[in-house]
């Protein structure tokens, strides 16, 4: 068979994990040629060929940034796979509608803790940036919950943790520290983002973070003022153990991680558990979670709380103008807002707050409105 090159992606790490890795492990033999970056090789089915990132790491030198317009970086790269390996089949990653199963990743010995903090904060403007992780990070030890923290040094500075990933990587390597931490976590506190899809791929019970509820079912404005869409029905379905939102700020995600760490998860079929009891489920838990694929049945001593994936198709409404007076006085109020141009210093995107609040589908990246 004709030897085949896989040319980087230089994009979204969440789009690495949950569209472009599965498709690589699906369609690499022995002996092609991966490319990717050389600091994710435990990812990839073979070491990433470092002649086929250079280019990109010369591009991107500080990570990928979705301002800064790839020009013909993938022309360039074709040329180094074609100068190198003339006779290769050179290949790119565009969206398809396949599903392609879960990549079988090795996973390294799990690093034992309670929770698992991805925080998360880009150097360009997103509307994620500003989620409060330390505040949630110093909760969980006053609960005496041991933390680590997942991902990189850059987006975890001022988060309190007892271990970090980057203190685990072996040298060359900046991935092997997050994988033995999300291995060895009870549970996954992240965004939706790559990490969120990290934890789903390698199964850690995680819970995945929203501003509002259905926000998981739906696009969100992150960036300038463009919605995009959540992936949170995604995660659901590769994950075989457990897999929730929560919605809100650090009080809601606290009181979800002590769910996760005291639930009781069952395979489905829901439908026979909707109109029953928690007092019915078999060693009487404190929670309990029943699971399938798209979606999982939160079973508590006050009721049942079914939580769906499947995309909302409902149209939001534009908000009031007493919603939209009501976002306008909180935003003057808080600490973030910038009145010199009108932009929250939270978010920092470049979308002005005057129409930040009258968008139907724009959050607080504080969680206020
Ligand atoms: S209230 Fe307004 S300024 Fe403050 S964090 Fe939320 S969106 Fe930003």
């Amino acid at each position: 068979m004709t030897q085949r090159v896989f040319l980087p992606w230089f994009g979204h790490f969440g789009d690495l994990v949950r569209d472009v890795l599965p498709w690589i492990w699906a369609k690499s033999q022995p002996g092609d040629i991966i490319g990717g970056n050389p600091l994710h090789g435990p990812l990839y089915p073979a070491a990433p060929e470092p002649r086929l990132w250079a280019p990109v790491a010369a591009h991107y030198p500080t990570g990928y940034d979705y301002h800064v317009r790839p020009e013909a970086l993938e022309e360039r790269l074709r040329a180094v796979a074609q100068d190198l390996w003339p006779r290769a089949d050179i290949l790119a990653w565009a969206p398809d509608s396949e599903r392609y199963p879960k990549p079988p990743i090795l996973l390294p010995d799990p690093h034992p803790v309670d929770v698992v903090l991805a925080p998360r904060a880009k150097p360009y403007a997103d509307a994620k940036n500003g989620w409060p992780w330390a505040e949630l990070a110093r909760s969980c030890r006053e609960r005496g919950w041991i933390v680590g923290l997942a991902g990189s040094r850059a987006e975890s500075a001022n988060v309190p943790a007892n271990v970090a990933a980057w203190d685990l990587d072996p040298a060359g390597d900046a991935v092997t520290g997050t994988l033995r931490l999300l291995h060895g976590a009870r549970v996954v506190v992240s965004l939706d983002s790559g990490i969120g899809h990290l934890a789903s791929l390698v199964d850690a019970p995680q819970v995945v973070v929203y501003p509002q509820r259905g926000d998981e079912r739906r696009s969100v404005v992150l960036r300038d003022g463009h919605p995009v869409a959540m992936r949170f029905a995604d995660m659901h379905r590769w994950n075989q153990r457990l897999c929730l939102p929560a919605w809100g700020g650090p009080s809601e995600v606290l009181a979800a991680i002590d769910e996760v760490l005291r639930a009781q998860v069952l395979n489905g079929p829901i439908d026979a558990w909707k109109g029953r009891h928690l007092a019915d489920v078999p060693g009487r838990p404190a929670i309990a979670v029943i699971r399938e694929a798209d979606r999982s049945l939160v079973m508590r001593p006050g009721g049942n709380d079914l939580i769906e994936t499947t995309p909302l198709d409902d149209r939001l409404e534009a908000p009031s103008p007493g919603e939209i007076e009501h976002r306008a006085a909180l935003c003057r109020s808080c600490p973030h807002y910038r009145s010199g141009n009108d932009q929250c210093g939270l978010c920092g995107c470049a979308f002005v707050v005057a129409e930040r609040t009258r968008s139907a589908v724009a959050r607080c990246p504080g969680g206020r409105w």
